[in-house]
Parts: structure tokens; sequence; C-alpha cells
């Protein structure tokens, strides 16, 4: 029984409850993207091809790699209005609400105008992308992101220039703000991006506000290079001597990691967040859940059980895999061979993806917020229906163009694509031509 967005009990409904049944349908728990950028839905099949090295041309487009499409994505950074960005953002949760997901992480790292000056209020990008995401009906965790620097002993990147703040301070005030508006979480993008006083500092504040915390860690074997040049030690291994590692920190992709780096995260309980699509594309290399999952149940496991794969719901899947080298000959097993069914898949994901977002542990646990996501079948399914309180609102309603009918945000997802596709078309226009 759901009352107010809120899982009331699981069993007969009481005296008064509307009852929904779902005739045909199974009652999914919503999934949860624990890692999205919402933006990059603009630049989605224009950067899934990789050129081979005999191809002719210039010897930049023989190397497409994360770093190449680096590139593609700052031309997009560079020009997207706040207009746009809600208009990308919201076609993009819009597509997120319709494959099931009830819940969005968004590491957002976009904050200052195209010179590269604050707003007049220096959310103001934050919140439209958090207003987008409101307007379909996702919960979203806004992990409003802390840049820095281009790296460490790397020149300052003019493309990185509506990322930078000037201070951890003005970070955490603009978060802080934030904060009123919206659920947050801290985000120090990576060792890469941000000193070791930025991140030590921005942790300890979002532990003592109890703030998820999510860095990218050790996504490039470049960044794992410039952190031992700089620190002396690997990514992982620093953010355990910042004292960082805790089990509200998600490390995302993690895909470089010794196994000091992996006994570290077990330690901590850390998460970490697997985008597997993305990794493939970028050319990032594999997680390396399997031995994740060996350091030890309920410790490295636990942060893989976590894992999420969905910052590839802003970019299609490509048919061109881009291999990092090294991982391709790596002959270790692969990642798959970890969850066994789709249904361990789920639980895993969906028990630790709500917990890394502070929100719902487990499908339909008592007193925690319900997201669900009707799902259509054609096969008997479990009874299982699905009611509110005697407060009139319904749980469940039809949505747009027979999409599935779901809840979130204790809200029916309002799937109106065709409202959204008028602004995502001038905001793709306006970049693309
Ligand atoms: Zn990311």
């Amino acid at each position: 029984m759901v009352q107010d967005g809120i899982v009331q009990g699981v069993g007969e409904p009481p005296v008064g409850a509307e009852v929904v049944p779902l005739r045909g349908r199974a009652l999914l728990p919503g999934m949860v993207a624990a890692h999205s950028h919402a933006f990059q839905r603009a630049i989605r099949g224009r950067t899934e091809h990789r050129s081979r090295p005999t191809d002719e041309g210039s010897a930049t487009r023989a190397k497409d790699d994360f770093w190449s499409w680096r590139e593609a994505m700052y031309a997009a950074a560079e020009r997207l209005t706040p207009q746009d960005l809600h208009a990308v953002s919201k076609f993009c949760f819009l597509e997120m609400a319709r494959a099931g997901i009830t819940a969005v992480g968004e590491f957002h790292y976009l904050h200052r105008d195209a010179s590269g000056k604050p707003y007049a209020d220096p959310n103001e990008l934050d919140l439209a992308v958090a207003r987008a995401a409101r307007e379909v009906g996702l919960r979203i965790v806004l992990l409003r992101v802390a840049y820095a620097r281009s790296g460490f002993r790397v020149p300052e990147n003019p493309r990185q220039k509506r990322f930078i703040e000037g201070s951890a301070e003005e970070y955490l005030k603009n978060l802080d703000a934030l904060s009123r508006h919206v659920a947050v979480g801290a985000a120090p993008h990576s060792v890469r991006a941000c000193p070791a006083e930025w991140i030590r500092d921005i942790s300890q504040e979002a532990f003592r506000r109890g703030w998820p915390l999510h860095l990218h860690v050790a996504e490039q074997r470049g960044e794992v290079e410039q952190c031992q040049a700089e620190h002396g030690t690997t990514p992982a291994l620093l953010l355990e001597r910042l004292g960082v590692l805790r089990d509200t920190t998600t490390a995302v992709h993690a895909v470089h990691l010794s196994e000091r780096d992996i006994a570290a995260l077990g330690r901590a309980r850390a998460t970490v967040c697997a985008c597997p699509t993305t990794e493939r594309n970028l050319g990032d290399g594999v997680v390396r859940a399997d031995l994740l999952l060996a350091a030890g149940y309920g410790s490295a496991s636990e942060a893989t059980r976590r894992c999420s794969s969905r910052r590839s719901r802003t970019r299609a899947s490509s048919s061109t895999p881009a291999p990092d080298a090294g991982a391709a000959s790596d002959p270790r097993p692969r990642a798959g061979r970890c969850l066994r069914s789709g249904s361990q898949a789920v639980r895993r994901g969906q028990r630790g993806r709500h917990a890394l977002l502070g929100a719902a542990r487990g499908f339909a646990s008592p007193r925690r917020p319900g997201g669900f996501h009707r799902h259509r079948s054609r096969r008997p399914v479990h009874r299982l229906r699905e009611c509110r309180g005697s407060d009139g609102q319904r749980g469940v309603r039809d949505g747009a163009h027979g999409d599935p009918r779901d809840l979130g945000g204790g809200e029916p997802l309002r799937l109106d694509f065709e409202g959204a596709l008028p602004g995502f078309r001038a905001a793709k226009r306006r970049l693309w031509g």
C-alpha cells in the first residue's frame, strides 16, 4: 500500500483503500540512474564512432578515445543556454522514465555562463536541470560537481570555464543554497579536477550534512598516472588517505583499480558505480566487478552490488565498441559473470542505488518512498496490486502513448514527449544547425 508516495506496507489492503488491479502486468521497482549527465543527451549520435588508424584524415581522427570524446562534449557544453539545458535534460529524463527509471543522481558540472561568469543565481543551471526532472516526475538528487582545474600541472583549458568555481568555500556556499530547493549530494569531480584540499573540505562537509559523496575515480589510465605524479599514490588510496572513503561514498567508473585499491574500497564499504556503456564507448575499460565481489561479501561486494549503468542512458549505444587496448588484452574474468539472473541484478541494483541516493532501501519497504514501474507482460505474473489510502489520489495512472504506467517521486510520471519535443529540437538546432 502506498500513500503520498510512501510505502505503508505490503499485504491485504485496509478498508477504504483504493485497489488498482494490474491485470497482465508486473509491478517492478523503479530503477535508479545513479550517475547521469543529462545535458550530454545533446551529443548522442555525434560521438559514437571510431576511426580506424588506417582511415584517411587527420591524426586526431585516428585517435578517437575518451579525450577526443571530451572535446566533442565541450562543444555542446560551451553553447547551451539555460533554456537549452532544461529542454535537453527534460528529454533525457523522459527517456529514462519510459525505460522504468524513477530516480536519478545528476552529476552536474555546468554552473557558469558561456563567458565563465556566475549567473545572478549561481545555481541557475542546476535548478534548470532539477526543474526538468520534476516536470517529468523523476526523483532527483543533484550531485553538484566541484571543478577546480584541468589537472595537475596541466594548463588551464578555456573550454572548462563553465565548470570551474573559485574555491571550495564558494562551491560549498552554492551547494548549501541549492540544498534548500532540491535533494543534493557533494561531488568533487575527480582527483584530476580537484586538489586534495578541495576533496577533503568538501567531503567533510558532506559527511557533516549527511549528503552522499560521488567522485569519478580512476576512469582513465592518464588520471591514475597524474595522481601518482602529484600524490605518489593511486586515486582510491589517495581518497582513503584523505578519509574520504565511507559507506556513503560512491566511486564512479573505478576501472583502473589495483588490488590495494579494491581492498580500500571494500574496507570502507564504499560503492562502485559502473557505467558499462559509457566505459565501452569511451574506451575506458571494464570495471572488475568480479574482483570487487571476490574481495568479500559485505565489503567490496557491497560496493559492486550497487552498480549502476546509467550515464549510458544519456548517450546511445554504439555498435562500434572502442575498448581500451590494455583492458581488451586483459585476460581476467569480466563483470558480466557476477550477476546470474535478471532478478538478482534488479535486487542488487535497486537496493544499492536507492541507498546511495538516500532514497528507499529496496522495493516495497515500509516507510520508504515508493518508485514503481508497471511492466506489460503476456505471461502470468505474480498477483500484485498497488493501492493508495483513502485520500483520493490515484496510485497508477495512464501514461501517454501507451507507455508504461509509473510512479515517481510520489507522483505519476508525466511522459509528455510531444510537449517536450519542440524545445529539444530547438536546442539541438541551435547547437548543431
Ligand atoms: Zn560521469
